[in-house]
């Protein structure tokens, strides 16, 4: 039997508590499952315990898991998010067939989504990436191009900026995690203020999830504590 239900499950009971004591709704975090080197079988059977959100790092493997799942459960109805960096001759098929980007870093990638995305879709809902480490070797637009680029991408018709995201640098407490991630929400409330109408913070995996809720993380995006270990030789 798949351990994909009770994961999710203990996942779940995770993010509660941590938003419990936090002070904030539990209801106010939702849940991204991280479905990247695992089957459409995995995503059936978590969509199955009742969830619905699904990101992807990699273009091919998500268009063929999003064709099994299909093929296998027509009536389901996902949300499916990039989360992954993305070079430019993928952002027209990301633009056809994903409801959120979590990585946008260039204002290029971003015109080319929205000029991309089909008219008969909904604006397509983007994160920025905050380099919040300032990690040289990392992506994501720095603290100090994220005003002008944040503006840059609100202004593209068929896109709609909700928020930031960042991938902090690993750290050993549960005290330190937690400065990146504040940081962030600095940014995220000094954005608002000048006007942008911003409600996600996308931050928050699974070694770090109870930091960035504790910060006011949205969405935590999931992998490994639902599906289990990676294999990336697969
Ligand atoms: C793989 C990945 C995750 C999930 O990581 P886990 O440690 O397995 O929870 C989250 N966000 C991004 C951007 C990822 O690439």
């Amino acid at each position: 039997m798949s351990a994909i239900p009770q994961n999710l499950q203990v996942v779940r009971d995770g993010i509660a508590a941590a938003a419990r004591i936090a002070l904030r709704d539990p209801q106010s975090v939702q849940l991204l499952a991280v479905s990247k080197t695992f089957d459409a079988a995995a995503v059936v059977a978590a969509a199955q315990a009742g969830q619905r959100a699904f990101g992807e790092n990699y273009l091919q493997e998500a268009l063929d898991k999003m064709a099994a799942v299909k093929a296998a459960q027509p009536d389901l109805l996902l949300e499916w998010h990039f989360i992954g960096p993305i070079q430019s001759n993928k952002t027209r098929q990301i633009a056809e067939h994903f409801d959120w980007v979590h990585a946008i870093d260039r204002e290029k990638i971003a015109q080319r989504l929205s000029d991309q995305r089909p008219s008969a879709l909904p604006p397509l809902n983007i994160c920025l990436q905050i380099n919040i480490s300032g990690e040289a070797s990392k992506s994501g637009a720095t603290l100090e191009q994220a005003p002008k680029l944040a503006q840059a991408i609100a202004a593209l018709p068929r896109l709609r900026l909700r928020g930031l995201m960042a991938i902090p640098e690993a750290a050993e407490s549960v005290a330190l995690q937690r400065l990146p991630f504040h940081r962030l929400h600095q940014l995220w409330q000094a954005l608002r203020e000048q006007g942008l109408d911003l409600d996600t913070l996308s931050m928050g995996m699974s070694n770090d999830m109870t930091a960035a809720i504790a910060e006011g993380a949205t969405i935590v995006r999931i992998g490994s504590a639902i599906f289990g270990k990676r294999d990336y030789a697969k």
